[in-house]
């Protein structure tokens, strides 16, 4: 039987999803593809501080994965400040850790990740497009996870706002 591919959990989506050195057309550059779990390794380790162990509960995996996970992720990142190479981040095995929200206006239900919500942006209704949603159940990652990882740009296709 084939295993399932592991799915790390990852709270933040970046808007900005490609860095390139000024200067340099795109087209002519290399460039490093740092996987979702990757940026949020490097997120939660490197920007928030986390422990070691802390993130690897946060993505779900264990800490020898988390810690393959960011050394490898840093190793890119490193690579592309070091050689000039453009960064583009997509694709990974990656489920986006979700919470309901509730619209203010109109009441909707309706998901949105972690981060975006704790970044204090909120989210955007995808009914009548407020940018308030209101968690409506308390504290917890509401209702499992949004899905999911493996297509590239998996929250694209599947997420109301862009
Ligand atoms: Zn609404």
């Amino acid at each position: 039987m084939p295993r399932p591919p592991k799915c790390r959990r990852v709270e933040f989506m970046p808007e900005v999803t490609v860095f390139k050195p000024a200067g340099v057309r795109l087209a002519e550059m290399e460039e490093e593809i740092l996987l979702l779990e990757e940026l949020e390794a490097l997120r939660l380790k490197d920007v928030e501080g986390l422990e070691q162990e802390e993130c690897a509960d946060r993505m779900q995996v264990s800490r020898p994965t988390f810690q393959r996970v960011l050394s490898s992720a840093r190793e890119k990142v490193a690579r592309a400040l070091v050689e000039g190479k453009a960064i583009r981040i997509e694709g990974g095995s990656y489920r986006l850790a979700a919470r309901k929200l509730r619209c203010e206006d109109c009441s909707y239900e309706f998901e949105a990740p972690v981060a975006m919500y704790r970044q204090g942006a909120g989210a955007a209704c995808p009914r009548c497009g407020a940018r308030h949603g209101r968690r409506n159940d308390g504290d917890q990652t509401a209702g499992g996870m949004m899905h999911h990882g493996r297509s590239r740009r998996g929250w694209k296709n599947t997420e109301g706002e862009e």
